[in-house]
């Protein structure tokens, strides 16, 4: 079975009549279980918990600390090429843009990786645009070569391989991958991913099991938020990951909670993401998948980071540039706008600030 059929069994499910019929003492025995099914999950991202908030954080805060304590991985992404055949139409590096394409040479992502490495971090994220021409598996398994000597983990986020790919991977020395579904509505999806190899949903969808599959340390899914409302994005999002985490007990299972922001290409949200529906968002994953890492990236605001730091988020970018060889080359086109834009010492002096330990480093490789 795939995640695919799973998802199936959602496919009829009428979100509205389900909110409309629960009630505040509802919402109130969820939160007294001591664990929680997908169903009380969907019960926490209601409109009515909503009202609840600061019960639901308060124990989300509970939960996290019980969990992991009070600590902070920092990471920061690495864009290595901008590349892309695919027409996804939020997206920055859409085919149809016309922007500046790059891609670094070996020389160029090493003096990237030293860079970051200056700043203390040992976690990071190589990105590329989807272009199995410019960027073939090759060259981004060479890249991660490269990266060793400067990184103790380093995660893939590129475009959907096959299992036999991500086994590659993990051999080079990958022990992450992120793979965002962007929306797991099948209609949506096929709205707005027009053409290119992305426009397969369910190769895309399954990709994460196919990466479980092969060895990879963790996993890290998410939706984009803005494309479909969120509620159902973010239950869905949580329904895949306890799929996988059940399935694969031996990954580490994660999810990202990415917001829509400005690109080039201005596509806007379809839908309108406020901030106390991120907050609500994770503070009910919390307690639905209390052992899982949540991701917070720099798309988000400093002031929400900071509140968010206490309520559920185990990871967070830091010193972020969204564009090709931004930490060396400076800023030229960038996949996104960031909105916190600080270091990684301001990240890490907020961190002590607020009663917490960054952690650059929580994993190496034995060999
Ligand atoms: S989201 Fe990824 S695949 Fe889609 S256009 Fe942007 S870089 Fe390409």
């Amino acid at each position: 079975m795939k995640f695919i059929d799973e998802l199936e069994k959602y496919s009829e499910l009428d979100y509205e009549a389900y909110f409309r019929k629960i009630t505040d003492d509802d919402i109130i025995n969820v939160l007294n279980k001591p664990s929680i099914n997908r169903l009380d999950y969907l019960t926490l991202l209601s409109p009515l918990a909503e009202n609840h908030l600061e019960a639901i954080a308060k124990r989300a805060n509970q939960d996290t600390i019980r969990n992991f304590g009070r600590v902070m991985q920092l990471f920061t992404p690495m864009y290595i090429a901008n590349y892309c055949i695919n027409q996804c139409v939020y997206c920055g590096f859409n085919h149809e843009n016309k922007l500046k394409r790059v891609k670094l040479s070996m020389e160029e992502i090493k003096a990237e990786g030293k860079l970051i490495a200056e700043t203390g971090l040992k976690h990071v994220l190589i990105l590329t645009g989807e272009s199995q021409e410019h960027s073939s598996p090759d060259y981004i398994l060479q890249a991660v070569e490269n990266l060793k000597g400067f990184f103790t983990s380093i995660s893939i986020e590129i475009y959907s391989l096959e299992e036999a790919e991500y086994k590659h991977a993990v051999e080079a020395g990958v022990d992450g991958m992120t793979m965002f579904q962007e929306v797991y509505d099948a209609d949506i999806y096929k709205e707005l991913h027009l053409a290119g190899p992305k426009s397969n949903y369910a190769f895309r969808l399954d990709a994460p099991e196919r990466a479980c599959r092969s060895g990879m340390r963790t996993v890290n899914i998410g939706a984009l938020l803005g494309l479909n409302d969120w509620r159902k994005e973010a239950f869905l999002t949580g329904v895949h990951a306890d799929y996988l985490q059940r399935k694969y007990s031996d990954v580490e299972i994660a999810v990202s909670t990415p917001r829509m922001r400005p690109s080039v290409g201005g596509f806007p949200p379809r839908v309108l993401v406020k901030d106390i529906n991120i907050v609500q968002y994770i503070t009910a994953y919390r307690i639905f998948m209390p052992r899982s890492g949540i991701t917070l990236s720099s798309r988000e605001s400093a002031k929400l980071r900071n509140h968010l730091a206490h309520l559920g988020v185990t990871k967070m970018s830091a010193g972020v540039t969204t564009a090709v060889g931004g930490h060396s080359k400076g800023e030229e086109v960038s996949q996104f706008d960031i909105s916190d834009s600080r270091s990684v010492r301001e990240m890490s002096a907020m961190l002590y600030g607020e009663g917490y330990q960054p952690i650059y480093k929580d994993w190496q490789a034995l060999v």
